[in-house]
């Protein structure tokens, strides 16, 4: 694995009031966009995992169990008795996955790669990418996605589709999905913390129960989709990688940088003619290594994307 060390990381990044420009001349300029992306672009789409938007479809959970956010929450809710656990996870799974998110961030970013050949590399399981309309045979989203059951063993490397189940469960708590899909609960309806017995999804071959497929431990499943989408991704590398390339990188962290952030970086360094652009609200920066080629712009990712 490429590692942190490769690069002197203490030069401040090359910035300027120019960056806004100069990457909307390399996105005009290149042939292909690598775009990669992690959780602060479903944040600035207005995906949060707590304040308003967590209070509303989990009130009762936070006050039972004092629930900081959405997110611990769903690590929380694993020791419980599971006709509960899927009730907290049938409604996460839906508000950030079948539900848009408030702000079209995705959207805007598509309208910007939409002629060109794009690939997507994200580690953001909230299925938004799909949903804005990118090609899905353009993503590959490697720690999984919320959409998706495996078996918790695993048995077997195979996944699947949630979205019929996870409407029954939160219907069965007394949500009502409206017709624009957003999750409502009628008036005087007290919502029920459990699912039925019945709807606890469970193993269609060993019998154990389901989980959820997301990179969290050694048993996450790599199904053939997953394998296929690794495919084609180092496919349009091999393809590009002496032509004029843009590496975007939109709102990585620091919590998983070797899956986008430093492969860029290593592949940046060696390809002759690519670009690194690094967006990113208080953390954009490019190691000096690749200052000549980088482009930093630091600041709300919808707001920047707006002016491209
Ligand atoms: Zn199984």
């Amino acid at each position: 694995m490429f590692g942190f060390h490769n690069f002197n990381t203490q030069k401040p990044s090359h910035t300027g009031e120019d960056s806004v420009k100069r990457l909307k001349q390399a996105l005009a300029d290149c042939d292909a966009v690598v775009i990669g992306a992690g959780a602060g672009l479903s944040t600035s789409a207005g995906f949060t995992y707590s304040g308003e938007r967590f209070e509303r479809y989990f009130h009762d959970f936070i006050e039972k169990y004092r629930l900081p956010d959405m997110y611990s929450g769903g690590f929380y809710v694993m020791r419980l008795p599971p006709e509960e656990l899927w009730a907290y996870w049938s409604r996460y799974i839906y508000v950030n996955r079948c539900m848009n998110p408030p702000k079209p961030v995705y959207e805007k970013l598509l309208e910007l790669v939409r002629e060109k050949d794009y690939f997507v590399l994200t580690t953001n399981v909230d299925h938004c990418f799909q949903k804005a309309g990118f090609d899905k045979h353009r993503l590959f989203y490697t720690q999984g996605d919320y959409g998706l059951w495996q078996c918790s063993v695993p048995c077997h490397a195979k996944t699947y589709d949630n979205a019929e189940t996870v409407r029954a469960m939160v219907e069965a708590q007394g949500f009502v999905i409206a017709e624009d899909g957003a999750l409502t609960v009628p008036e005087g309806i007290t919502l029920k913390m459990t699912v039925p017995t019945e709807l606890v999804p469970l193993c269609p071959v060993c019998g154990k129960p389901m989980s959820m497929n997301l990179r969290a431990d050694d048993t996450f499943v790599e199904d053939e989709g997953w394998h296929r989408a690794a495919e084609r991704y180092s496919d349009f590398l091999r393809r590009h990688q002496n032509g004029k390339v843009l590496f975007l990188e939109t709102a990585v962290g620091w919590n998983t940088p070797g899956i986008v952030k430093y492969s860029f970086w290593r592949m940046v360094k060696e390809w002759q003619r690519a670009t690194y652009a690094c967006l990113n609200y208080g953390e954009a920066y490019a190691p000096e290594e690749i200052a000549g080629k980088s482009i930093c712009i630091d600041g709300d990712i919808g707001e920047i994307l707006n002016q491209l």
